[in-house]
């Protein structure tokens, strides 16, 4: 059994001269500056694939769709002394760890000490849907966002294929626009998976009263086309028609570009408890691309796709970059997202088992009332005596009072595993949103190989 990356174990201060920090979402600009929080002076250069970011993400399936939050005003702030420099518009496109050096779309190849991937995912877009047709939408980005708010306003019909938090949120943009809907979702219940069995029965049939037509437990099976836009064929040879048909369907981490740079990449990359990318040296990540074991919960690693894990995930991967001489903690967080739609204030905290391996408790905050979810409830999930997880919907004050007790609770630490590492297998390339994330450039794009860096920047 061998653990890689043993510079790491030396525990010494990294020589580190240039971070280089590779998407510029959430977790790439939380590890930018915590960098500078702790007191880097090197250079840092963040690289990222969108022109307009860094901006809050969440904001596209809220503010931004209903039109309530301009573009502008979903820009991620970033203080602007730190002395960063963005590169912003370029897509990586190879990784080389041995050279040390990044290649991006535009020939530019990016030395680096010290590297940090925080690359996210990118949406899965149904398989045989034709790409850029108006009127299919995937959901991703401010430019996603924009486009389809653009033909919301137009729409009558709206179809929402996928019943996570996501399909939802957009599911309750197009109500509050006034428009029909049909939400669509294998599974007989609305966000199962984040929210768990009973608080996601109390949101579904929130969701129904609200009028949105559910589509529940069925797959969907065929896209046609008519005169007016889309039909969704399902597995029963039941219709769907729509003017307008927004896939989320789930995402898959952005590893392309690592592609061949002996990473483990099967469902996003495989990094210890202190975020260090296995098999490759001086190189964290962050964010939904990082598959890491969280060791308050399991030694398994996982993902985690949401805001508050990126933000964490960021700095405390800037500070496993930077090990000093006490070895930093394990990242070891409490993940926690939150939704608001059809009137619900979601929040979540912790882990949330659907395997029923959780005793639960369940309050809700007016008993008398029938629509349980808008009254508030909120649920408690325990094990062995502690609190692991809690859902509160429309019940603020109550979930905000528990959940800082748990975060504030000391943590009890899994043992970390022993990682053999496996030749890496080729990652799963399902197709992803087709919607272009920068425009395409013209020019040859080469493929680099070691010793044919040019460009050196
Ligand atoms: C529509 C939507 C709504 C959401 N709402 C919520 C919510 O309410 N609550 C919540 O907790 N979470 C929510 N999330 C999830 C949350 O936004 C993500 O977990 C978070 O943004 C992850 O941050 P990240 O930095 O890891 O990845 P990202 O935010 O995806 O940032 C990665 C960046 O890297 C860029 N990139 C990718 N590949 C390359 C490359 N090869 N070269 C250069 N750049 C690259 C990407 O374009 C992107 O800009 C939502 C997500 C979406 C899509």
């Amino acid at each position: 059994m061998a653990r890689f990356g043993g510079s790491w174990d030396t525990g010494q201060r990294r020589n580190l001269r240039r971070v280089l920090v590779v998407g510029g979402g959430r977790a790439g600009v939380a590890a930018a500056e915590e960098l500078r929080r702790r007191g880097f002076g090197g250079e840092i250069v963040v690289m990222c694939d969108e022109p307009d970011a860094p901006y809050d993400r969440p904001s596209c399936s809220k503010g931004v769709l209903t039109g309530h939050k301009r573009l502008r005003d979903a820009r991620m702030p970033v203080q602007d002394d730190l002395a960063i420099h963005w590169e912003m518009d370029r897509r990586a496109v190879q990784l080389d760890p041995v050279e040390r050096v990044v290649v991006a779309d535009t020939e530019e190849v990016y030395r680096y000490d010290g590297l940090v991937i925080a690359t996210g995912a990118r949406p899965i877009w149904p398989e045989g849907w034709p790409g850029g047709e108006p009127g299919l939408h995937a959901l991703h980005g401010l430019t996603d966002a924009w486009q389809l708010r653009r033909s919301l306003r137009r729409a009558r019909r709206v179809a929402v294929l996928g019943g996570g938090l996501t399909g939802c949120e957009v599911a309750g943009a197009v109500r509050a626009m006034a428009r029909d809907c049909v939400l669509i979702d294998s599974k007989q219940q609305l966000m199962s998976q984040g929210l768990g069995e009973v608080a996601s029965r109390y949101v579904t049939e929130e969701v129904a009263r609200d009028g949105v037509q559910l589509r529940l437990g069925r797959r969907f099976r065929r896209l046609d086309r008519n005169r007016r836009g889309w039909v969704l064929v399902l597995d029963d040879g039941s219709e769907v028609a729509a003017d307008v048909v927004v896939a989320t369907i789930g995402e898959r981490p952005d590893t392309r570009w690592l592609a061949g740079a002996g990473v483990d990449v099967t469902d996003g990359v495989l990094c210890d408890e202190h975020l260090r990318v296995l098999g490759v040296e001086d190189v964290v990540a962050a964010g939904t691309v990082a598959r890491w074991p969280n060791l308050r919960y399991s030694p398994r690693p996982r993902r985690v796709g949401q805001w508050i894990a990126a933000l964490e995930q960021g700095r405390a991967a800037a500070a496993s970059l930077l090990r000093s001489d006490h070895p930093s903690r394990p990242a070891a967080l409490v993940p926690r997202f939150w939704s608001e739609q059809f009137g619900l204030r979601i929040q979540v905290c912790g882990e949330v088992p659907t395997d029923g391996s959780a005793e639960l408790t369940v309050s809700r905050q007016r008993p008398g009332r029938r629509d349980t979810a808008r009254a508030g409830v909120l649920v408690g999930y325990h094990r062995g005596g502690e609190q692991i997880g809690l859902v509160g919907v429309n019940a603020v004050r109550a979930f905000t009072t528990t959940a800082r007790m748990m975060l504030a609770a000391p943590p009890r630490l899994v043992e970390p595993p022993e990682f053999v590492f496996e030749q890496p297998r080729p990652a799963p390339h399902a197709p992803v949103s087709p919607a272009p994330v920068s425009p395409p450039r013209g020019g040859p794009r080469e493929r680099f190989s070691t010793g044919q860096y040019a460009a050196v920047r």
